[in-house]
């Protein structure tokens, strides 16, 4: 794939690299003047504030009135601009976390870690408000590495420094709300005119410095289908073992972002080209067929259908699943069940994910197991009535949809779960009540009889 190499300095006229300045390691290239950062006015951008969520526009408002910076940050810039619906409208200001509590009534200030302010509106809406951060000198850090991490996260900033702070330019962009402007203070305008993806600085200090940049860089490229600048594979390469270092629930999220946003199977499959499969999802080899199965969830995701991670995982281990079980040769279900927690559990454990998803995605394995040895079997009327085979039924599908040769299976299954709905729910409703037998009454213990329960102290 080709990467997009211009340098940003060279090609703006509009920015210049200031040498007096002493940029983080690795942002020199980037580095413009303070005070120059590229504005667009509002008659220059397509951002209508129509298309900004109504609540969010009421907090910028509140904010700039009572004398705040107030942007709109991140993803949703980015968004706004490509012409695609942002999920979600952050907002970055100036008001530190104390202040906004005392400007909002409805303001809570959340996380232990990373002080972000959520100001709820009616129906559980939470509008997320983050004052602007920088990167803490390397003299600045604390020793000890749990508050290392905790200070990392909350030193607060300028508008440029938090641009800077940020994985790429595209998602360093604000919206002005006091004057309706786009700020570009990294080069993502160009960035995102020329569909490259690019990280702010040098991508192998970035990478080390959290190394989930990776894994995203690979996903913003996919989903937005942009080219990777040329300095990103050379430091994924260099860097990929970290990977294995960041912090699950990071990776999990990151991990399931890919399904969510229907693209597991491109990302995935670039993850296994480049090496990071081992690191990033030990136990997950991304063979062909695999990665195939990926692709029909991720048009099932595409056309609006959500995605549970219980049906991720099975879906992740289903080729594996079945190398090791295979219907033709009939193992024993307790066979089954021992190889799909000798797959399932590690990667449950090692990502910290709660029992009850572990239990469905196994019960999924499971019953594409039985639906792969076909009709007919004992214990099938249990099989039917269980919750999860409907679910399983549906993965079994789209894994047939890759293996076209089990289609007569789905069909045989879809008829006999299709009948047994019919037949729940096809009762008429004036039907009368089944009569249940009725209870046996127990004759009672006379006094002073063998086995006789103690009585109840009170
Ligand atoms: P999405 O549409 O998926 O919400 P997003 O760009 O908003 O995309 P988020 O994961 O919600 O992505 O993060 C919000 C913003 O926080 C990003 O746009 C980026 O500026 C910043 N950010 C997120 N993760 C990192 C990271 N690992 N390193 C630096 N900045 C990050
Ligand atoms: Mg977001």
């Amino acid at each position: 794939m080709p990467g997009c190499s211009s340098k940003y300095i060279q090609l703006s006229g509009m920015i210049c690299y200031s040498p007096e300045q002493t940029p983080a390691p690795g942002y020199k290239e980037l580095t413009m003047s303070e005070d120059n950062p590229i504005i667009l006015p509002r008659d220059q951008h397509r951002i209508s504030r129509r298309r900004i969520d109504e609540d969010s526009l009421k907090v910028l408002y509140r904010l700039h009135r009572n004398g705040f910076k107030a942007y709109l940050v991140g993803g949703s810039v980015r968004d706004l601009l490509l012409d695609r619906q942002p999920k979600d409208f952050d907002i970055g200001t100036d008001a530190t976390p104390n202040q906004m509590r005392k400007l909002f009534r409805n303001c809570f200030l959340v996380g232990r870690r990373f002080r972000l302010a959520h100001i709820r509106f009616a129906g559980g809406k939470v509008i997320e408000v983050a004052t602007f951060r920088r990167q803490p000198d390397e003299d600045e850090l604390p020793d000890d590495e749990d508050e290392h991490f905790h200070f990392v996260q909350n030193v607060f900033g300028t508008p440029r420094e938090d641009a800077y702070r940020r994985d790429f330019t595209i998602n360093a962009l604000f919206y002005d709300i006091g004057d309706f402007s786009v700020i570009d203070h990294v080069g993502g305008l160009r960035d995102l005119e020329e569909k490259c993806l690019r990280v702010i600085g040098d991508p192998r200090i970035r990478f080390v410095e959290d190394p989930v940049r990776m894994l995203r860089a690979i996903e913003f490229a996919a989903r937005l289908d942009f080219q990777l600048a040329d300095d990103i594979l050379p430091a994924i390469e260099e860097h990929k073992p970290l990977l294995a270092t960041a912090a699950p629930a990071r990776v999990r999220e990151e991990v399931m972002a890919l399904f969510r946003y229907g693209i597991a199977a491109p990302v995935l499959k670039q993850c296994r080209e480049l090496g990071m499969l081992p690191h990033l999802l030990a136990g997950y080899p991304g063979t062909d067929e695999s990665i195939a199965l990926l692709g029909k969830i991720d048009q099932r995701t595409m056309v609006g259908v959500p995605i549970e991670e219980s049906f991720a995982i099975a879906a992740l281990f289903l080729r594996l699943f079945m190398d090791d079980c295979p219907p033709s040769q009939e193992p024993h279900i307790t066979e089954a069940l021992h190889k799909a927690n000798e797959i399932i559990i590690p990667h449950c454990r090692y990502f910290s994910i709660a029992n009850a998803i572990r239990h469905q995605a196994r019960e999924l394995l499971i019953g594409c197991f039985r639906l792969a040895r076909g009709t007919g079997l004992r214990g099938e009327r249990r099989f039917l009535q269980h919750p999860l085979t409907p679910t399983a039924l549906e993965l079994f599908t789209l894994w047939a949809e890759v293996h076209p040769e089990l289609a007569p299976k789905v069909e045989q299954w879809s008829q006999l779960i299709n009948k047994r709905k019919s037949e729940e729910h096809g009762q008429p409703k004036d039907a009368p009540p089944q009569k249940r037998r009725p209870r046996r009454r127990r004759r009672p213990r006379r006094q002073g009889q063998k086995n006789s329960a103690p009585e109840k102290t009170p």
